[in-house]
């Protein structure tokens, strides 16, 4: 039997304010435990929160930004639970009324558009922390978290493969990035995704038993989980027996998912309105002069690549993705108008630096002036593109590339003459690769090519190179 997964996303974004969402306590991250505290975020009895307007104003951003509803009045709720880390009791949140309903983001999976709706977009207070000691049966808890701003993004089960919703998750992280209300950091949390999935025999219409996923902090933990529990609830069926409806977290060290609770053990919230907060009303004109400030986002901005540099719709997919390094690119072209060199460059040698270090662009030295400057030594000849490989990490660590050419002596060597020497001298110091290659096996150019180059120490210009190595074979 073929069967096909279900899987709905719900994400919890950390919001970019400078203080918490109901009182003025400072958001930063790694204070000392406790010293971002007050009576409302430790949830004194007789305190009183009051709505960082900041908040929702980002939390409108999101909901034009993925052509969701904005509701004129939302409403916020308590959720009750009984938690270490919940000093109130409570959680205040959104239920009945969201802050937005509806919208959409489109992902784009093997060429395949696709697009994923959104069920809601809610604002809430994000809990506490607690540190288990590992020494002693006991745990500590540290209330700096508590209070601060979260958007929840739950979408429709509209998912089909891991890959999906993969795709779907890093969109929202870069839309969420190009809006600069969240900076979508998984590791450190400020990310958090959790997944709805079922299987069912594929062109069924009735969803399978959902079993929730948690604990997936990277792109490739929600792969792996979603991959694994697709596995395992195919073989349940296929072995006649149940899939349970509950908590699943993800084992990191082992790869696999397990039970964490189940539905018997589900809470019941008791929502109900908080008393101590006004509904929350929003103007159309409120929401016209914040779709006035939004950037161009990801999916136009990667359309007006493709259009305007004549960039690959993969080119313009990778660097699109990140705000910072599509206005790389383009500070880039507006003084070097070879927009795939660029391209090609950033997705190679800047991306390999960026990724070592899981940094951003402008979180690094790489200034646009020395990339360019890199580039048309390249492209004019003065420097071969081993040699731009070569020095390119000293690039990167904010190094001139002219002064490193000027001062290595790296410029490539262009003279006709020069180069013809050492050609005959390699070409006769192997005569049974010369045999091979009369005898039709032209690939052995390369070998001739590469022991000229090291010869030269790279810096032998490869096109003239190659020229005068066929003259040479060929006659
Ligand atoms: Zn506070």
């Amino acid at each position: 039997m073929d069967f096909e997964a279900v899987i709905g996303l719900e994400v919890h974004a950390q919001l970019l304010t400078k203080s918490k969402i109901f009182c003025s306590c400072s958001t930063e991250f790694g204070a000392a435990p406790n010293s971002h505290v007050c009576p409302v975020c430790c949830g004194m009895p007789g305190s009183l929160p009051v709505l960082n307007k900041r908040v929702v104003e980002f939390a409108i951003k999101l909901a034009l930004a993925t052509n969701a509803r904005i509701n004129p009045v939302s409403v916020f709720a308590r959720k009750n639970y009984f938690y270490p880390d919940l000093p109130k009791g409570y959680q205040i949140s959104q239920y009945e009324l969201p802050l937005a309903e509806g919208g959409y983001i489109e992902i784009e999976v093997d060429g395949q558009k696709k697009k994923v709706g959104l069920v809601r977009i809610h604002m809430e207070e994000d809990a506490g922390k607690l540190i288990h000691d590992e020494a002693r049966p006991v745990s500590y808890v540290d209330l700096n978290r508590t209070g601060v701003p979260l958007l929840e993004i739950v979408s429709e089960p509209d998912m089909r493969s891991p890959e999906e919703a993969v795709a779907y998750l890093k969109k929202l992280r870069s839309i969420l990035r190009y809006l600069e209300i969240c900076d979508g950091n998984m590791e450190e949390g400020s990310l958090r995704c959790d997944a709805n999935i079922s299987v069912r025999p594929r062109g069924s219409e009735k969803f399978g038993t959902k079993v929730e996923l948690k604990n997936m902090n990277s792109f490739k933990h929600v792969q792996k989980a979603l991959e694994y529990e697709i596995k395992r609830q195919i073989a349940l069926i296929l072995d006649g027996k149940e899939v349970i409806q509950e908590t699943r977290l993800f084992d990191v060290a082992r790869g696999v998912t397990q039970s964490m609770r189940g539905k018997e053990e589900a809470h019941d919230y008791r929502y109900f309105p908080d008393p101590d907060l006004v509904p929350v009303e929003i103007s159309e004109h409120w929401i016209r002069e914040i779709a006035d400030t939004l950037p161009e986002l990801p999916d136009a901005k990667k359309k007006r690549f493709m259009e305007e540099f004549g960039l690959p719709a993969y080119d313009a997919e990778i660097i699109t993705s990140s705000r910072k390094l599509a206005e790389f690119f383009e500070a880039c072209c507006k003084n070097f108008p070879k927009p795939k060199l660029v391209s090609n460059w950033i997705m190679t040698e800047v991306l390999r630096e960026l990724n070592k270090e899981g940094k951003e662009i402008h979180e690094t030295k790489l200034t646009p002036e020395h990339f360019v400057e890199l580039l048309k030594l390249l492209d004019e000849g003065v420097i071969s593109s081993t040699i731009a490989k070569q020095i390119f990490p000293e690039v990167y660590q904010g190094r001139s590339p002219k002064e490193i050419v000027e001062e290595k002596g790296l410029k490539q060597e262009n003279d006709e003459d020069a180069l013809r020497a050492i050609c005959q001298k390699i070409v006769e110091a192997h005569p049974k690769e010369v045999e091979k290659y009369r005898q039709g096996k032209k690939n052995v150019i390369g070998f001739f090519v590469g022991q000229v180059m090291r010869e030269t120490r790279g810096k032998a210009n490869p096109k003239l190179v190659n020229k005068i190595l066929t003259e040479l074979l060929e006659a």
